[in-house]
């Protein structure tokens, strides 16, 4: 059998851009492209932010959060009622609130006006959703096609998470089955990477900040970044959120809550409101240099 000139690889080619992902492949290099949720442009000079608690866990907590993040001038609040936890048995605090989590993100909505991103796990919630701004897909559901495929026929921008395990071609032939579908409202996240770790155990996974421009040289789709989810250390996230604006980042997602060590999932990654504000804060300058805008 002739190999030809094509060893197997993870490398993307110029056939791949042609004939595997034409839709979500740049067409020349200024290609770029925007859309704006309720008003907020992605992809464009702002740089959205995304933030919340990693689980919906009451409505009093999801209320107190999208008042604190609509003082602060954020604009979207992050949040699941369903949450790909690693392991099945689940305490009373630790347990999804599914339909209940989502009735609380639809009164925080009335009640502030924020707008929403929640993680969507399975089709059939898909017609519980009306009132959520961005459907977010997570890293493990990311090559489940039949799911993108339901997901991208509601119409609903969409963020799609790289799961962890790969590549830039996996994301970029995933986030092709969204497109075709005719949905090109899609955001793509860069959320961490399984590398092996020789800094610390806690970090459970390796920010792979330079995807971000990689990514923005195949694709024109607007790239976010999330660094709790990537470093799950609080104490890292402020540098982390500024290395991923440094580089590019048209999005941003922070784990935020109120009393971290007491978060009901994964309390070593959120951050707190003073926290957040201040990296805010140094994130707006970091975006000024840059010419964008937070
Ligand atoms: C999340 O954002 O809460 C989440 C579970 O992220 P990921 O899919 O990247 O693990
Ligand atoms: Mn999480």
């Amino acid at each position: 059998m002739a190999i030809e000139n094509k060893a197997p690889g993870k490398d993307v080619s110029d056939d791949d851009l042609r004939e595997k992902f034409p839709l979500a492949a740049k067409k020349n290099s200024n290609h770029k492209s925007s859309f704006e949720v309720n008003g907020i442009e992605f992809g464009g000079e702002k740089i959205p932010i995304f933030a919340g608690p990693n689980m919906v866990e009451s409505e009093e907590l999801i209320l107190k959060i999208a008042k604190f993040l609509k003082s602060q001038n954020i604009d979207f609040l992050r949040g699941g009622a369903f949450k790909p936890l690693t392991f099945p048995y689940r305490s009373a605090k630790y347990t999804e609130t599914r339909e209940d989590g989502l009735k609380w993100l639809k009164k925080a909505k009335e009640v502030t006006g924020i707008n929403i991103i929640t993680e969507i796990m399975h089709p059939s919630f898909l017609d519980q959703i009306d009132f959520v701004d961005i459907i977010q897909i997570g890293a493990r559901n990311m090559q489940n096609y039949p799911f993108l495929q339901e997901c991208a026929r509601t119409g609903k921008p969409i963020m799609l998470k790289r799961h962890f395990g790969c590549s830039i071609r996996d994301l970029l032939g995933a986030a092709e089955y969204i497109m075709l579908e005719g949905n090109d409202k899609l955001i793509l996240c860069e959320r961490g990477v399984s590398a092996p770790h020789t800094h610390r155990s806690t970090s459970r996974f390796l920010l792979d900040l330079q995807a971000i421009p990689a990514l923005q040289e195949i694709t024109h789709l607007p790239i976010a970044s999330d660094p709790s989810h990537a470093c799950f250390w609080r104490p890292w996230v402020k540098a982390l959120s500024n290395a991923s604006i440094a580089v590019g980042a048209d999005s941003l997602m922070l784990e935020v809550h109120p009393d971290p060590p007491n978060a009901a999932v994964d309390p070593l990654q959120a951050i707190d409101f003073a926290e957040l504000s201040d990296i805010h804060k140094t994130l707006k300058g970091i975006a000024k240099v840059l010419g964008r805008k937070i």
